[in-house]
């Protein structure tokens, strides 16, 4: 990797700003549901700790529009955090105040600072150029260990790079790595899962995969629009109609390369889109007018298995269904069985993914979970994330 990383600086009593990813999902309440992008953040946190710099951390946190929205504070995040670093977090209620700009000159080496929400301030999305020069007037040195913002614009991301020495975060770094090896010399066969209910969004992968895969294999509501530009008839299951043709040529790309893209064989079907419908499984030519598919069927989820079983690696994005229910849960949960029996090298991303390995249990057996779901289908797609590409160069 030709950016510099945060092992290539001296960071002793220099003041750090640290842009981390602690977007946590919260309830109605505002308690934090899962704590996965608190304990990704620590090893830099730990190893500045260690290193006695002065720590100035920096997130977003859910879609404030650039206004103060209370329930958005980062109060909860700053308790959480503290409690895994058994240390004071100094929580500060602006991200930019004569306030802020008093304690960071007080910071003793060793200190955690957390600013209040980088998006209440509208300048942030913009990459405002102001905005930029303000953050970076608190710190020394800018580390990026955002792993799942790298693909936006923004000034805490992007802008501030102009101003002080910018480098990755041991997070970022990861990331990087384990994603750059799955595209570079993977072992063969290659099997990538592709799921959920969007295509628009993994489309871009699927086409950059082509040349280092083997087989995909698609389920979820993504697949029926594949299903539909083939000819078969899919009911009321999803379908993004001005994606049809695109995904017909995908089709026969992988045709063309003597590649094998996967479709279901067999759906389970359902009367509503409802938890407790009335539900069936049909072979994919049988699927009834007004029904619509929620799950892969038994024959499908065989077939899946067999290629997951062969595979060397695999990349799984999207579930198989609308695993949330009971009822549609099924290829989902078998595919995820499946994959921790398989001896392949395993990379799973996405936030719907994520969950479900953690829902079956089978999360601490994946060799690497991405926490970028975005950032990470950005980076596969071969787009180069704008928040990485601003980093100082070795
Ligand atoms: P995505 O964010 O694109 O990965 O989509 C994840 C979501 O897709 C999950 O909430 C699933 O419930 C949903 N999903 C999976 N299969 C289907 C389906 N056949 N029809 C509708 N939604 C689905």
């Amino acid at each position: 990797m030709n950016k510099k990383s945060i092992k290539d600086i001296d960071v002793k009593n220099k003041k750090i700003f640290v842009r981390v990813d602690l977007n946590v999902p919260l309830d109605d309440e505002g308690n934090i549901t899962d704590e996965t992008r608190i304990i990704a953040s620590l090893p830099t946190i730990d190893y500045l700790i260690k290193n006695n710099a002065k720590i100035i951390l920096a997130s977003h946190l859910g879609r404030p529009k650039g206004k103060f929205v209370e329930k958005l504070k980062m109060d909860p995040v700053a308790i959480a955090l503290g409690k895994h670093l058994d240390k004071e977090i100094k929580k500060m209620d602006y991200v930019i105040s004569d306030k802020v700009k008093n304690e960071v000159k007080d910071l003793r080496s060793g200190d955690i600072l957390l600013l209040e929400n980088l998006r209440f301030d509208p300048r942030e999305k913009s990459n405002d150029d102001n905005f930029s020069r303000e953050l970076a007037k608190l710190a020394d040195i800018y580390v990026n260990d955002a792993f799942g913002t790298s693909h936006r614009k923004h000034a805490s991301m992007v802008g501030i790079c102009k101003y002080i020495p910018s480098v990755m975060g041991l997070l970022l770094e990861k990331e990087l790595r384990s994603l750059s090896s799955l595209l570079k010399k993977p072992k063969h066969p290659f099997v990538t899962i592709l799921g959920g209910s969007k295509i628009s969004d993994k489309i871009g992968v699927v086409r950059n995969l082509l040349n280092v895969v083997d087989t995909v294999i698609a389920g979820g509501g993504m697949c029926y629009t594949f299903l539909k530009s083939i000819g078969f008839e899919i009911g009321n299951s999803l379908l993004e109609e001005d994606m049809l043709e695109y995904c017909k040529q995908v089709l026969d790309e992988f045709k063309d390369k003597g590649k094998k893209f996967m479709l279901p064989e067999d759906v389970v079907v359902a009367k509503e889109f409802k938890h407790d419908s009335i539900l069936k499984t049909v072979n994919i030519e049988e699927i009834p007018e007004d029904w619509l598919g929620l799950d892969i069927g038994p024959r499908t989820i065989d077939k899946y298995k067999e290629e997951i079983m062969r595979a060397k690696t695999i990349l799984w994005n999207g579930p198989m269904g609308v695993f949330e229910w009971e009822s549609f849960e099924k290829g989902t949960k078998e595919i995820a069985y499946a994959i921790i029996e398989s001896k392949a090298k395993t990379v799973v991303g996405g936030g719907d993914t994520i969950a479900a390995v953690k829902k079956y249990s089978v999360a601490d057996k994946i060799s690497y979970i991405t926490t970028g779901g975005g950032a990470s289908l950005k980076f596969l797609e071969g787009v180069k994330l704008p928040a990485v590409e601003a980093l100082n160069n070795k």
